[in-house]
């Protein structure tokens, strides 16, 4: 009998796959292919981290290699030392706010409800990468995943990953799109960038894809199009 999974997996295509967290709602992301796995994002707590990983044995039969972090936040970051073995992408801002602003990762986490000593022991174990890789083509077989920085948004850091050699294409977005509430908008946010930052989403995915918003469910290029455009109209 196949070994039950902690978490509810959406299959996006032939090697895409991704779950909601039920701490903040957060999208994590997997992409495997010719024995290689990439995962999207690594949740609040190590026992959603750790479920994490079990799962990924359990879908592909391989161990996390490689992580993307789309951005400092700490939904997306703090479970991160449960996959402190796999090569990180991420920004230079998700370096130095792991290295340094724990504290802050801490407070945000708890005022969103996470549970106060889970965020403390995940905050205990986490450890920035010792350097940042914010753009990347990784090859896994047939299929190629693309990290790029398209530009200020919701922080002003965040990556995309463009998974092709699936058809459809899926884009990994981020909070650059939300689709369970407003796009969250902050002090580390620009408003004014972000719409032409969604073009550049648009542009990298095209219209036939399917787009996984940071929180929410899967949406289409028209709903990006539609946040776009909400968000010009905000900064008017
Ligand atoms: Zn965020």
């Amino acid at each position: 009998m196949a070994a039950a999974l902690n978490l509810a997996w959406e299959q996006l295509g032939q090697h895409v796959f991704r779950c909601r967290l039920p701490i903040c709602d957060v999208t994590i992301g997997l992409v495997h292919a010719a024995g290689e796995v990439l995962l999207i994002d690594t949740g609040t707590t190590l026992p959603e981290a750790r479920a994490i990983a079990e799962d990924v044995v359990v879908l592909t039969g391989r161990e996390v290699g490689d992580v993307l972090l789309t951005h400092n936040h700490f939904d997306h970051i703090l479970g991160h030392s449960v996959f402190a073995g796999a090569r990180t992408y991420c920004s230079p801002e998700v370096v130095a706010t792991m290295a340094t602003q724990v504290e802050h990762l801490r407070a945000d986490a708890v005022g969103h409800g996470a549970d106060a000593d889970a965020v403390d022991r995940a905050v205990g174990a986490l450890a920035a990468p010792s350097s940042s890789i914010a753009a990347a083509v990784i090859a896994l077989g047939d299929v190629e995943v693309a990290i790029s920085h398209p530009g200020r948004g919701h922080t002003d850091h965040d990556l995309i990953a463009v998974v092709t050699g699936e058809d459809p294409a899926v884009v990994f977005c981020g909070d650059l799109v939300e689709e369970s509430g407003d796009p969250c908008i902050d002090e580390q946010s620009d408003l004014l960038a972000w719409p032409a930052t969604l073009e550049r989403v648009l542009a990298a995915g095209g219209d036939g894809a399917v787009y996984v918003p940071g929180h929410g469910a899967l949406v289409d290029a028209t709903f990006v199009r539609r946040q776009a455009e909400w968000l010009a109209g905000l900064a008017t």
